[in-house]
Protein backbone atom coordinates (compact mmCIF):
# COMPACT_ATOMS: atom_id res chain seq x y z
CA UNK A 1 0.00 0.00 0.00
CA UNK A 2 1.18 3.72 -0.65
CA UNK A 3 1.36 6.10 2.22
CA UNK A 4 -0.49 8.95 -0.19
CA UNK A 5 -2.67 7.94 -2.39
CA UNK A 6 -4.15 10.56 -5.01
CA UNK A 7 -6.02 9.88 -7.63
CA UNK A 8 -8.65 12.01 -10.26
CA UNK A 9 -8.41 14.71 -7.31
CA UNK A 10 -10.29 17.87 -8.41
CA UNK A 11 -10.51 20.83 -6.23
CA UNK A 12 -11.77 24.97 -7.00
CA UNK A 13 -11.42 28.44 -5.75
CA UNK A 14 -15.02 29.41 -5.56
CA UNK A 15 -16.35 28.68 -9.50
CA UNK A 16 -12.68 28.23 -10.59
CA UNK A 17 -11.60 25.24 -11.01
CA UNK A 18 -7.76 24.33 -10.56
CA UNK A 19 -7.19 21.08 -10.04
CA UNK A 20 -8.80 18.39 -12.68
CA UNK A 21 -7.47 14.80 -11.83
CA UNK A 22 -4.45 14.68 -9.85
CA UNK A 23 -2.91 11.17 -9.79
CA UNK A 24 -0.23 11.06 -7.64
CA UNK A 25 1.32 8.25 -5.38
CA UNK A 26 4.02 8.04 -2.58
CA UNK A 27 5.26 5.08 -1.27
CA UNK A 28 7.03 4.88 2.12
CA UNK A 29 10.51 6.43 2.12
CA UNK A 30 9.94 7.29 -1.13
CA UNK A 31 10.93 11.16 -2.47
CA UNK A 32 8.61 12.24 -5.23
CA UNK A 33 8.87 15.46 -7.58
CA UNK A 34 5.73 17.55 -8.37
CA UNK A 35 6.77 19.75 -11.60
CA UNK A 36 5.39 21.95 -13.91
CA UNK A 37 4.93 24.92 -15.38
CA UNK A 38 3.67 28.25 -12.74
CA UNK A 39 -0.16 27.94 -12.12
CA UNK A 40 -0.47 24.31 -13.32
CA UNK A 41 -1.69 23.22 -10.13
CA UNK A 42 0.66 22.09 -7.91
CA UNK A 43 0.19 24.18 -4.39
CA UNK A 44 -3.98 23.77 -5.09
CA UNK A 45 -2.92 19.80 -5.08
CA UNK A 46 -0.54 20.54 -1.48
CA UNK A 47 -3.25 22.39 -0.32
CA UNK A 48 -5.65 20.01 -1.01
CA UNK A 49 -3.33 16.93 0.43
CA UNK A 50 -2.93 19.54 3.77
CA UNK A 51 -6.78 20.10 3.75
CA UNK A 52 -6.48 23.90 3.49
CA UNK A 53 -8.95 23.35 0.58
CA UNK A 54 -12.40 21.50 -0.16
CA UNK A 55 -11.78 19.01 -3.12
CA UNK A 56 -12.63 15.65 -4.24
CA UNK A 57 -11.51 12.05 -5.48
CA UNK A 58 -9.07 9.65 -3.80
CA UNK A 59 -7.44 11.17 -0.76
CA UNK A 60 -5.44 8.71 1.39
CA UNK A 61 -2.65 8.96 3.79
CA UNK A 62 -1.85 5.65 5.54
CA UNK A 63 -4.88 4.10 3.87
CA UNK A 64 -6.84 6.86 6.11
CA UNK A 65 -9.31 9.17 3.84
CA UNK A 66 -8.07 12.42 4.27
CA UNK A 67 -10.99 14.30 2.99
CA UNK A 68 -13.59 14.17 6.12
CA UNK A 69 -10.53 16.07 8.08
CA UNK A 70 -9.63 19.29 9.17
CA UNK A 71 -6.19 20.60 8.03
CA UNK A 72 -5.16 20.23 11.65
CA UNK A 73 -6.39 16.41 11.84
CA UNK A 74 -4.28 15.62 8.83
CA UNK A 75 -1.55 17.35 10.62
CA UNK A 76 -1.68 14.93 13.16
CA UNK A 77 -2.37 12.21 11.23
CA UNK A 78 1.22 12.77 9.70
CA UNK A 79 1.74 15.24 7.19
CA UNK A 80 4.42 17.89 7.65
CA UNK A 81 4.09 20.99 5.51
CA UNK A 82 7.23 23.66 4.74
CA UNK A 83 4.74 25.87 3.19
CA UNK A 84 6.00 28.62 0.25
CA UNK A 85 6.50 31.23 1.30
CA UNK A 86 8.03 30.00 4.90
CA UNK A 87 5.78 31.54 7.61
CA UNK A 88 7.84 31.27 10.60
CA UNK A 89 7.29 33.80 14.00
CA UNK A 90 9.15 36.50 13.41
CA UNK A 91 8.97 37.51 16.93
CA UNK A 92 10.36 34.47 18.16
CA UNK A 93 13.83 32.65 18.33
CA UNK A 94 14.45 29.67 16.42
CA UNK A 95 14.40 27.78 18.75
CA UNK A 96 11.21 28.69 20.33
CA UNK A 97 9.65 28.25 16.76
CA UNK A 98 10.53 25.03 16.70
CA UNK A 99 9.42 24.44 20.04
CA UNK A 100 6.11 25.90 19.09
CA UNK A 101 5.95 23.35 16.20
CA UNK A 102 7.01 20.15 17.96
CA UNK A 103 4.60 17.09 18.81
CA UNK A 104 5.55 13.88 20.48
CA UNK A 105 8.26 11.82 18.35
CA UNK A 106 11.76 11.57 17.57
CA UNK A 107 12.53 15.36 16.19
CA UNK A 108 14.53 17.76 18.79
CA UNK A 109 15.23 20.82 18.50
CA UNK A 110 18.72 19.50 18.78
CA UNK A 111 18.16 16.75 16.16
CA UNK A 112 17.09 19.98 13.90
CA UNK A 113 20.39 21.38 14.60
CA UNK A 114 22.51 18.72 13.87
CA UNK A 115 20.94 18.65 10.34
CA UNK A 116 20.68 22.71 9.51
CA UNK A 117 24.31 23.29 11.77
CA UNK A 118 23.47 26.96 10.90
CA UNK A 119 20.20 26.55 12.97
CA UNK A 120 21.99 25.42 15.52
CA UNK A 121 24.63 28.67 15.44
CA UNK A 122 21.56 30.70 15.84
CA UNK A 123 19.23 29.01 18.23
CA UNK A 124 18.64 32.25 20.38
CA UNK A 125 18.39 34.56 17.05
CA UNK A 126 14.66 36.04 16.31
CA UNK A 127 13.82 34.39 12.99
CA UNK A 128 12.74 37.72 11.36
CA UNK A 129 16.39 38.34 11.45
CA UNK A 130 17.74 35.17 9.49
CA UNK A 131 18.90 35.45 6.01
CA UNK A 132 15.73 33.57 3.85
CA UNK A 133 18.04 30.51 3.30
CA UNK A 134 17.94 30.03 6.92
CA UNK A 135 14.24 31.08 7.15
CA UNK A 136 13.64 28.20 4.92
CA UNK A 137 15.52 25.93 6.74
CA UNK A 138 13.54 26.88 9.92
CA UNK A 139 10.29 25.98 7.61
CA UNK A 140 12.02 22.59 7.00
CA UNK A 141 12.67 22.14 11.14
CA UNK A 142 9.39 22.72 12.34
CA UNK A 143 7.88 20.74 9.34
CA UNK A 144 9.74 17.96 11.31
CA UNK A 145 8.71 18.83 14.33
CA UNK A 146 6.15 17.56 13.95
CA UNK A 147 7.35 14.32 13.39
CA UNK A 148 5.94 14.20 9.58
CA UNK A 149 5.37 10.47 7.79
CA UNK A 150 5.30 12.81 4.36
CA UNK A 151 7.09 15.77 4.27
CA UNK A 152 6.33 18.15 1.82
CA UNK A 153 8.57 21.46 0.86
CA UNK A 154 7.14 23.03 -1.35
CA UNK A 155 9.40 25.80 -3.19
CA UNK A 156 11.77 25.36 -0.79
CA UNK A 157 14.79 26.44 -2.85
CA UNK A 158 12.98 29.64 -4.37
CA UNK A 159 15.41 32.64 -4.68
CA UNK A 160 17.89 31.21 -2.97
CA UNK A 161 21.67 31.32 -3.72
CA UNK A 162 22.78 27.79 -5.29
CA UNK A 163 25.08 26.90 -2.30
CA UNK A 164 22.55 27.51 -0.04
CA UNK A 165 19.98 24.98 -2.03
CA UNK A 166 22.78 22.83 -2.20
CA UNK A 167 22.45 22.56 1.51
CA UNK A 168 19.14 21.89 1.94
CA UNK A 169 19.29 19.37 -1.27
CA UNK A 170 21.78 17.79 1.28
CA UNK A 171 19.78 17.47 4.15
CA UNK A 172 17.09 16.24 2.07
CA UNK A 173 19.26 13.35 0.84
CA UNK A 174 20.11 12.65 4.56
CA UNK A 175 17.05 12.84 5.79
CA UNK A 176 15.92 10.16 3.02
CA UNK A 177 18.76 7.78 3.57
CA UNK A 178 18.77 8.09 7.87
CA UNK A 179 15.10 8.54 8.36
CA UNK A 180 13.31 6.72 5.31
CA UNK A 181 10.56 9.67 5.60
CA UNK A 182 8.35 9.64 2.52
CA UNK A 183 8.78 13.56 1.00
CA UNK A 184 7.13 15.45 -1.56
CA UNK A 185 8.94 18.51 -3.27
CA UNK A 186 7.81 21.03 -5.77
CA UNK A 187 10.80 22.56 -7.23
CA UNK A 188 11.64 23.96 -10.67
CA UNK A 189 15.28 22.63 -11.02
CA UNK A 190 14.95 19.49 -13.11
CA UNK A 191 18.69 19.35 -12.93
CA UNK A 192 18.74 19.45 -8.94
CA UNK A 193 15.32 17.23 -8.61
CA UNK A 194 16.70 14.66 -10.33
CA UNK A 195 19.67 14.68 -7.65
CA UNK A 196 17.05 13.75 -4.66
CA UNK A 197 14.45 12.49 -6.32
CA UNK A 198 13.03 9.14 -6.98
CA UNK A 199 10.52 9.89 -9.76
CA UNK A 200 8.68 12.81 -10.90
CA UNK A 201 5.08 13.61 -11.53
CA UNK A 202 4.39 16.26 -13.68
CA UNK A 203 1.32 18.78 -13.91
CA UNK A 204 -0.53 20.65 -16.89
CA UNK A 205 -3.60 22.50 -16.44
CA UNK A 206 -4.50 20.69 -13.10
CA UNK A 207 -4.19 16.94 -14.14
CA UNK A 208 -1.08 14.69 -13.80
CA UNK A 209 0.01 14.68 -17.71
CA UNK A 210 3.31 12.51 -16.83
CA UNK A 211 4.93 10.58 -14.37
CA UNK A 212 8.18 8.33 -14.65
CA UNK A 213 11.42 8.04 -13.20
CA UNK A 214 13.64 11.21 -14.03
CA UNK A 215 16.08 8.72 -16.46
CA UNK A 216 12.85 7.88 -18.58
CA UNK A 217 12.19 11.39 -18.82
CA UNK A 218 12.25 12.52 -22.50
CA UNK A 219 13.71 16.25 -23.75
CA UNK A 220 10.39 16.73 -25.25
CA UNK A 221 8.48 16.48 -22.13
CA UNK A 222 10.56 18.30 -19.91
CA UNK A 223 10.11 20.78 -22.53
CA UNK A 224 6.53 21.09 -22.98
CA UNK A 225 5.70 20.26 -19.62
CA UNK A 226 8.56 22.05 -17.69
CA UNK A 227 10.55 24.64 -19.84
CA UNK A 228 13.94 23.32 -20.15
P1 LIG B 1 3.35 28.33 -9.06
O1 LIG B 1 4.55 27.58 -9.52
O2 LIG B 1 3.18 29.64 -9.72
O3 LIG B 1 3.19 28.38 -7.57
P2 LIG B 1 1.35 26.20 -9.16
O4 LIG B 1 1.59 25.11 -10.13
O5 LIG B 1 1.63 25.96 -7.73
O6 LIG B 1 2.10 27.49 -9.66
P3 LIG B 1 -1.31 26.87 -8.29
O7 LIG B 1 -0.86 27.96 -7.37
O8 LIG B 1 -1.77 25.61 -7.69
O9 LIG B 1 -0.18 26.58 -9.36
O10 LIG B 1 -2.45 27.46 -9.22
C1 LIG B 1 -3.31 26.65 -10.02
C2 LIG B 1 -4.44 27.51 -10.58
O11 LIG B 1 -5.28 27.97 -9.53
C3 LIG B 1 -3.95 28.76 -11.30
O12 LIG B 1 -4.80 28.96 -12.42
C4 LIG B 1 -4.14 29.84 -10.29
O13 LIG B 1 -4.36 31.07 -10.91
C5 LIG B 1 -5.35 29.38 -9.52
N1 LIG B 1 -5.31 29.84 -8.12
C6 LIG B 1 -4.33 29.63 -7.22
N2 LIG B 1 -4.63 30.17 -6.02
C7 LIG B 1 -5.85 30.76 -6.16
C8 LIG B 1 -6.72 31.48 -5.28
N3 LIG B 1 -6.39 31.70 -4.00
N4 LIG B 1 -7.88 31.94 -5.80
C9 LIG B 1 -8.22 31.70 -7.09
N5 LIG B 1 -7.45 31.01 -7.96
C10 LIG B 1 -6.29 30.55 -7.52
Amino acid sequence: MNLLEVRDLTASYGVAQALFGVTLDIAEGEVVALMGRNGMGKTTTVKAICRMIASSGTLRLGGVDLHPLPSHKAARLGIGLAPEGRRCFRDLTVEENLIAAARTGDWTSTSIGDLFPRLAERKNQLAGSLSGGEQQMLAIGRALMTNPRLLILDEATEGLAPIIRQEIWAAVARLKQETGTAILLIDKSVRELSQVADRAVILARGQTVWSGAFGEMSADISERYIGV
